[in-house]
């Protein structure tokens, strides 16, 4: 048994009042940005997450520990 730390977000972080559950967690912040840029194009139509609500998904992320 090990603690293991991830990186983790949802979707209402970013956007309260957007309506979607999606929550995602990852290793390290690079692969959280690369999860979270493919819900954003599948889900939400958006080609590419603009620099603004890019700093908004960096601003909350949180770390958690998970016991492994
Ligand atoms: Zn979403």
């Amino acid at each position: 048994m090990a603690d293991k730390q991830y990186k983790q977000l949802g979707c209402l972080d970013v956007q309260p009042s957007g309506g979607c559950g999606f929550q995602v967690r990852a290793e390290t912040e690079a692969e959280l940005m690369q999860l979270v840029a493919t819900h954003a194009k599948q889900c939400h139509k958006l080609d590419s997450i603009p620099p603004e609500m890019a700093a908004k998904v960096r601003a909350a992320v949180r770390t958690v520990t998970v016991n492994v």
